[in-house]
């Protein structure tokens, strides 16, 4: 199974990624974790992508290129890979074709995630994640229970993302409309899109997205 999920903002590919992955043993492989992680690290990669991701911006494609590469090589992803949140310009997904290419591991399909900009907002201001283990939740559509546990078995420690806030989210939507809406296209192109309704509970679009790749 090699998949992109496509969509803006908090449409839920995080959440339908991370889903995925528990079914189908495949690992999600989100670029946000990738360069939170980074951030956190406090490398100088993650210095200087942290002040572009608080502004809502991309960052450079030439540096999302080279994290793909490196964690495309990294052997559980020889089994196939879950993309959430890459490519997101037209520059990284010729990147991208080039490197599967390389790999002779080209993508079964490009999944996009459809919903209203109204709902999107609600989602964003309500999204919590672990900071250990980066599990997402919803304060309203999908809260910590009593007995989840993060990976090491102890407490999951939930914080909102500094780009959570209204106006990075804004930004975002609008670098989303620009940059990575027109993938939108150029995948329907090459006859890899599969389009499901992203609103509904998590097991609707579960059910949705798993008729959408079974195709
Ligand atoms: P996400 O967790 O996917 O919403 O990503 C959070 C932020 O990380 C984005 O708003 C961007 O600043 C940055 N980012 C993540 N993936 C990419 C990408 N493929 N290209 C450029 N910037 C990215």
């Amino acid at each position: 199974m090699r998949l992109v999920l496509l969509g803006a903002p908090g449409s839920g590919k995080g959440t339908q990624a991370q889903r995925l992955q528990a079914r189908h043993g495949v690992p999600q492989v989100s670029t946000g974790d990738l360069l939170r992680e980074a951030v956190a690290a406090g490398t100088p990669l993650g210095r200087a992508a942290k002040i572009v991701m608080d502004a809502g911006q991309l960052v450079a494609d030439d540096i999302m290129l080279g994290i793909i590469r490196a964690r495309l090589a990294r052997p559980d992803a020889a089994r196939g890979f879950i993309l959430d949140g890459f490519p997101r310009t037209i520059a990284q997904a010729d990147g991208l074709a080039a490197q599967l290419r390389d790999l002779g591991q080209p993508i079964d399909a490009v999944v996009l995630f459809d919903i209203d900009p109204e709902v999107l907002r609600k989602r964003v201001a309500g999204r919590r994640s672990c900071r250990r283990c980066s599990r997402v939740f919803h304060v309203e559509t999908n809260p910590l229970k009593p007995d989840d546990r993060c990976t090491d078995g102890g407490p999951h420690d939930l914080f909102q993302r500094p780009d959570d806030n209204d106006t990075t989210v804004r930004e975002r939507l609008a670098v989303y409309c620009d940059r990575t809406q027109p993938l939108i296209d150029y995948y329907a192109k090459k006859g890899l899109l599969r389009r499901i309704d992203a609103d509904g509970s998590l097991e609707e679009v579960d059910a949705r997205l798993e008729r959408a790749i079974a195709n």
